[in-house]
């Protein structure tokens, strides 16, 4: 299975990532999950995020999510890690890297790092 049919299946089999949020974590609270489209650069409305949230130890939470954005036609995909110190991490370069250490409630600024990070990955422009 090539990258664009595991992200397609993903994007199918799951349900709206919204649906897990907000999600509370020790003292940490993420209010929201938002993906922005790399090609147009529009907010990818919030039942077009689909995904899974597991927690393998109480204090992290993993998000493997994929947005689609309908007018570019395109799947983005996005693996995160949200720690109970309100930090998160992402993959880079197929290796997990902690982004930043955020004081809770910051993902829509997060969104903006990831959308910084999948321009400069996906962008083709
Ligand atoms: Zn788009």
């Amino acid at each position: 299975m090539d990258l664009t049919e595991k992200l397609r299946t993903l994007w199918r089999t799951t349900p709206a990532i919204s649906q897990n949020f907000p999600i509370k974590l020790g003292e940490s609270h993420f209010e929201e999950f938002r993906i922005t489209c790399n090609s147009c650069g529009c907010d990818i409305p919030d039942e077009h995020v689909h995904g899974r949230v597991s927690s393998v130890i109480p204090s992290v939470v993993s998000i493997e999510a994929v947005g689609l954005c309908q007018p570019c036609l395109l799947l983005i995909p996005l693996n995160i890690r949200l720690r109970s110190d309100g930090s998160a991490e992402f993959v880079q370069h197929g290796q997990w890297v902690k982004s930043f250490g955020v004081p809770t409630a910051l993902l829509p600024r997060l969104g903006y790092q990831l959308v910084q990070f999948f321009r400069r990955t996906f962008c083709t422009r």
